[in-house]
């Protein structure tokens, strides 16, 4: 078919954007493996196996307001957010997922000619963010050992001048923290920072969400939909320095945040220490996690990872192979096809039975 010539109108740097890849669902997927959904297990997105605590889903069963605008400004999620993290509430904006804060925050800072640095492997959305926005990537490569180069960001900030420099800790899909010295050095360079901490609640380290108060070019960004199990409600949020959420408040949507999102995540903040427990049975899954594949030959487990999940090299058989045989036992990991990244697989920390089933299984194919 002809490009019909209202085409000529679309905004050209949109109009030539790749198309994005989704992932397959998880219940097509599940029809066409012939494989019930509930048989199924999924380490392939880093979600929490476990969900909810029954006081969120008692929470929204109870809620009586739905037919209700929510609260444009969050009024109550801010608070609860500003007790939990100890930081004022007026630094805090919630959004539809961290996934639209990175969005605002592209749209805010980007337009067509402008440069970000990222520091792949890592997070896919801040590329493809950063692209809605016709700007450019810079990519920084992370060292041998996944640690963010940081005299080449110096380097790249020195030479392309950036307006917005994106790092994950700990980061996805390697599991590694930032360290300190780091991310002070970077926090020095003229460039916004934007400090993805999605997985924070799993590491060792505390959040840096309160050092937004001490830096001006330091944004972070936190979320619901790991460690609190309510990916599929779409909720996040992100720590700002005061000019910034004042310009963020002028930009975003009026009911960006759903009444159901909302309920959830208050419900959940109330349950703070459950969640918490919740953390700590996922953290020691992900040592069992360790312990099994190192006893396998065929896989070597990145060390270390602070995350809910491990990234893994395939030794001796196609890494993009494993992952369809294991899929056709209805066994769900990550695989790339990115730099950096080649030979490898990503496994979420699923219950204890996950990590048997999927051991069982690699047992048989590597
Ligand atoms: C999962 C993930 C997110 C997305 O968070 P949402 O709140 O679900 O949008 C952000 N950053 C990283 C690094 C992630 O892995």
């Amino acid at each position: 078919m002809n490009d019909p010539p209202f085409r000529a109108l679309l905004n050209p740097h949109l109009a030539n954007l790749e198309a994005y890849a989704p992932i397959e669902p998880f219940e097509v997927l599940s029809t066409r493996l012939g494989i019930p959904a509930e048989r199924i297990v999924k380490l392939d997105a880093n979600e929490n196996p476990y969900g909810p605590l029954p006081a969120v889903t008692e929470a929204l069963a109870r809620y009586p307001h739905f037919h209700i605008y929510p609260d444009p400004a969050q009024s109550e999620l801010r608070d609860a957010l500003g007790a939990f993290i100890g930081v004022p509430a007026a630094h805090i904006l919630p959004g539809h997922g961290a996934d639209e804060l990175l969005d605002y925050l592209c749209r805010l800072f980007l337009a067509p000619g402008d440069t970000i640095v990222n520091t792949p492997p890592t997070f896919g959305m801040y590329g493809f963010d950063a692209k809605l926005s016709g700007a450019q990537v810079i990519d920084v490569r992370r060292n041998d050992d996944y640690s963010v180069d940081v005299e080449a960001v110096e380097a790249a900030v020195e030479a392309h001048r950036p307006k917005l420099l994106f790092l994950t800790s700990p980061n996805n899909p390697s599991g590694n923290w930032l360290a300190d010295d780091a991310l002070e050095r970077l926090l020095a360079l003229p460039v916004m920072v934007v400090l993805d901490e999605a997985y924070v609640e799993f590491a060792d380290h505390p959040s840096r969400a309160g050092r937004v108060l001490g830096h001006d070019n330091l944004a972070v960004l936190r979320t619901f939909s790991k460690a609190a199990g309510i990916a599929g409600l779409r909720l996040g949020y992100g720590v700002f320095p005061q000019w910034l959420i004042d310009e963020l408040w002028k930009f975003k949507q009026p009911y960006n945040v759903n009444a159901a999102a909302s309920v959830a995540g208050i419900a959940s903040l109330r349950s703070a220490n459950r969640i918490e427990a919740v953390v700590e049975k996922l953290k020691a899954e992900r040592a069992r996690l360790y312990a099994r594949l190192d006893a396998l030959a065929g896989i070597e487990a990145i060390p270390g990872s602070q995350g809910n999940f491990v990234l893994c090299r395939v030794l001796g058989r196609d890494a993009r192979d494993l992952k369809l045989a294991l899929e056709r036992g209805g066994i769900l990991v990550r695989h790339y096809d990115k730099p950096g990244l080649a030979g490898c697989i990503r496994i979420s920390v699923g219950r204890l039975e996950h990590t048997d089933a999927l051991i069982g299984a690699l047992r048989t194919l590597t």
